[in-house]
């Protein structure tokens, strides 16, 4: 079993998309262990994002992230990072594939309504920016 950190972003949020975007994460097969609605300030989320600093889309990545609720989840699935990857699509959802998250629910290459960790390695850095790992569910309880 795997862990990836997916969030539900401000743009997905405010149009009213939270509901349909965890029903399709969970027919996909991924199981939540922790997931919360809470905001960001500029600062966290130019944390959050700091491997993107200096990138010209970089500021208006943080104002953004910050603008609005957001919601953070831990996913659990076999291959977790790579297949949550595949359900949410390119990150311009003009480019992403038919049926997946960001087709369906994002507005363009900024807004694009979800995030998805790119390395196993990064997913545990990321869930643990948003949760204790007291917050998170373990195999014994669910
Ligand atoms: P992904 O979220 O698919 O892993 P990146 O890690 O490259 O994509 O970028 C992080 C986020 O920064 C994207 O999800 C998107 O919100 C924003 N972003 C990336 N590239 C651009 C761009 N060229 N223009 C505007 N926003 C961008
Ligand atoms: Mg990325």
């Amino acid at each position: 079993m795997q862990r990836t950190l997916a969030i539900i972003k401000p743009d997905a949020l405010k149009k009213g998309y939270a509901g349909k975007i965890i029903d399709h994460i969970l027919n996909a097969g991924f199981t939540i262990k922790a997931l919360k609605l809470t905001r960001i300030s500029p600062a966290q989320a130019g944390a959050f994002y700091a491997v993107h600093r200096g990138r010209p889309f970089y500021d208006d990545l943080v104002q953004f992230m910050s603008s609005g609720p957001i919601i953070p989840m831990v996913l659990e699935k076999e291959n977790a990072v790579a297949d949550f990857r595949s359900l949410i699509g390119a990150t311009d959802p003009a480019e992403a594939a038919e049926g997946t998250i960001r087709k369906l629910y994002g507005t363009d290459k900024g807004q694009n309504a979800v995030h998805g960790s790119d390395s196993p390695e990064n997913a545990e850095i990321e869930i643990h920016f948003f949760f204790s790992e007291a917050e998170i569910l373990q195999n014994s309880e669910a």
